[in-house]
């Protein structure tokens, strides 16, 4: 049996994607350990970059795609897709840990959650999805967050140095926690006021009531999705809400947080949703739509 294939599998039971990453091999005078992509001794990213051109796209759940990886790259290393199933608090050492305390003693990440001690002498903390993409904490160095569209290595991941990526508290003893709101602070995007303009004469809050009615009747089109239109409904449905996420009318973690689970609800593979959610995004991003010129009423721009 091949202890890295049954961990993928697990993982892809789970529901979390994975794909394989260059591992640690012997070097030709057998010293040391180096990358087994070409450039060996010389790579930048030993033993923790994709071995497909696509990388973290490539991810599937998908055991028996799995299974063909695993038995053309026994020896590879596993990468996981964060922001779906999970979200991952990554320290970099001691002198992350430090960073950490020293800014938020209240946001302590030794938390009942699964934890990972990497084969670098780091920690990587699971949390339940937050929606947030990969953005360090404000003003932490060493302290990165993996969220949509982010990545992590897993255990028994092999480090370079010899290390193994191991489970300190794994996902059967412990669930997923909620981030800490101390820790949660420093990842949340600078407050409306300073990035996002709004209309004085409009509420800024987030939740404004046009929007959400827009998200409501959207996520109901999605639940009514049939198979073989359910990715393209994800897409059409979440374009148009994140448009009024541009325009400030909506959270976008919360909406990215309740498209994901209505998709996965539905029976959506995780890594298609995060691929199709995350290109909705970046298309309603760019089109920003707002409330119509006299909300209540139908106007030509309402139809
Ligand atoms: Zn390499």
């Amino acid at each position: 049996m091949n202890a890295l294939l049954d961990a993928a599998l697990g993982y892809a039971a789970r529901g979390i994607p994975v794909y394989p990453v260059h591992w640690p091999r012997r070097s030709w005078g057998g010293a040391s350990l180096a990358c087994s992509c070409r450039r060996g001794a010389a790579c930048d990213r030993p033993a923790k970059h994709p071995l497909l051109r696509h990388g973290i796209h490539d991810a599937t759940t998908d055991s028996a795609q799995l299974e063909r990886w695993w038995r053309h790259w026994p020896q590879a290393n596993l990468g996981l897709a964060t922001g779906i199933i999970f979200d991952a608090l990554d320290i970099d050492g001691a002198v992350g840990l430090a960073a950490l305390r020293q800014l938020a003693p209240a946001a302590d990440p030794w938390l009942p959650g699964p934890v990972v001690r990497t084969g670098g002498g780091g920690w990587h903390y699971w949390f339940a999805p937050t929606g947030l993409g990969n953005r360090p904490p404000r003003g932490v160095s060493h302290v990165d967050w993996r969220g949509i569209g982010g990545c992590v290595l897993a255990p028994p991941s092999r480090h370079v140095s010899g290390g193994t990526y191991r489970w300190l508290r794994d996902l059967d003893w412990a669930s997923l926690p909620v981030v800490p709101a101390a820790l949660r602070g420093l990842l949340d995007p600078d407050p409306p006021t300073t990035t996002r303009p709004t209309d004085p004469g409009r509420p800024a809050a987030s939740g404004h009531p046009y929007g959400r009615r827009v998200l409501a009747d959207e996520l109901a089109v999605l639940g009514r999705a049939t198979p073989g239109h359910r990715n393209r409904t994800l897409n059409q449905t979440a374009f148009k809400v994140y448009r009024y996420v541009a325009s400030g009318l909506l959270d976008d973690q919360e909406i990215t947080l309740a498209f994901t689970t209505t998709a996965l609800a539905i029976g959506l593979d995780p890594a298609e949703v995060g691929r199709t959610l995350a290109s909705a995004r970046t298309a309603g991003l760019a089109n920003p739509r707002t409330v119509p010129a006299t909300p209540g009423r139908t106007t030509k721009e309402d139809g």
